[in-house]
């Protein structure tokens, strides 16, 4: 089933400099009006298409958010400190720009009447109870960052059952595609397709048999197209495969797809890794259509062509 059109609404993506955001931006430019609200603290507002047009400003201030909500009927909310490290080190910080950015846009959305599509995370669950996940298994995030991603769903959430207004909450899994760009969030294929052009061994964190659920970004951007369209508000996500590999299988197959002979290392684990993780995407499949496309061979072929 192809992904829903949508068009001819006037859109606003915060975060839309951002990974997510500018693929978003440009699965939406051509057949409606967006706006994207970022502060440039990590994505690339120089790289925004002519056709976006573009308001500098922070999510934690109530009154930018309001006034880039002007006339805006569909909001895409990807605005965060994404850092799980950052997090850590600084929590206030990220709970300013994870929560209380997401109440404004919330805020700014019910004065509009505008859907919010927020962009929720796996880190809600923290160690998971079971794999695959599924939406209502227990919560537990082990981060500031996650227990922020928890709190902002569940305004999301709160603001439908509340105040009547059209929310959905995607908790993608670990996001990759082109345009990503490093760091310690869902960068390790970025980090191992850095290290095989360079000509780099592959560092593997502990004994590698940690699983994950990674999802291309066009898969994200499909899920986010539905949630724009879909008569099922009010509910919570997942955005992933169902299908998981280990980090040692992953470094194999990028080494394989990248066709050199890099050593792949052992560091030390990594202190709050989870073991296993894989989204149970069954209620995203009935109730939103979706369905993943690209598999991750192709997906890393991709990048690496
Ligand atoms: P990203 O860092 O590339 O994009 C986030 C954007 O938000 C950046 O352009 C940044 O400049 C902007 N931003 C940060 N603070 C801001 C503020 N105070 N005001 C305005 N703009 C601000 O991250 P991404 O990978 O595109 O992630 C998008 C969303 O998806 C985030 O909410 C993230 O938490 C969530 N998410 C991402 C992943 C993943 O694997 N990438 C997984 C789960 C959830």
């Amino acid at each position: 089933m192809t992904a829903p059109t949508v068009r001819d609404r006037r859109v606003l993506i915060t975060g839309g400099a951002g990974f997510v955001g500018r693929h978003l931006a440009d699965a939406l430019r051509v057949d409606n009006d967006v706006r994207v609200l970022d502060d440039g603290s990590a994505g690339d507002p120089d790289a925004l298409p002519d056709d976006v047009s573009y308001v500098p400003g922070d999510v934690r201030d109530e009154a930018t958010v309001a006034d880039a909500t002007e006339d805006v009927d569909l909001v895409f909310h990807e605005a965060a400190v994404v850092s799980v490290a950052r997090s850590v080190d600084a929590p206030g910080e990220s709970h300013a720009v994870n929560l209380t950015g997401t109440v404004n846009v919330l805020e700014a959305a019910r004065r509009r009447d505008a859907r919010v599509v927020f962009a929720s995370s796996a880190a809600v669950y923290g160690q998971p109870a079971r794999v695959p996940i599924a939406e209502d298994d227990p919560t537990g995030p082990l981060s500031p960052y996650g227990l922020q991603k928890l709190s902002a769903d569940r305004y999301v959430r709160l603001y439908a059952d509340l105040y009547g207004l059209e929310t959905v909450a995607l908790r993608y899994f670990n996001i990759y595609g082109p345009g990503q760009t490093g760091g310690d969030y869902a960068g390790v294929i970025t980090v191992f397709l850095d290290n095989v052009r360079a000509g780099e061994p592959l560092v593997v964190h502990g004994d590698g048999t940690q699983t994950r659920d990674f999802v291309h970004v066009s898969d994200v951007v499909q899920a986010n197209l539905r949630a724009a369209t879909t008569d099922a508000v009010g509910e919570a996500y997942n955005v992933g495969t169902g299908r998981s590999v280990s980090i040692r299988e992953l470094a194999e197959t990028v080494r394989d797809a990248a066709e050199t002979d890099v050593p792949i290392e052992h560091g030390p684990a990594r202190e709050g890794d989870v073991p296993a993780s894989r989204a149970d995407i069954s209620k995203a499949r009935e109730r939103l259509g979706y369905e993943p496309r690209v598999d991750l061979a192709d997906g890393l072929a991709g990048l690496l062509a």
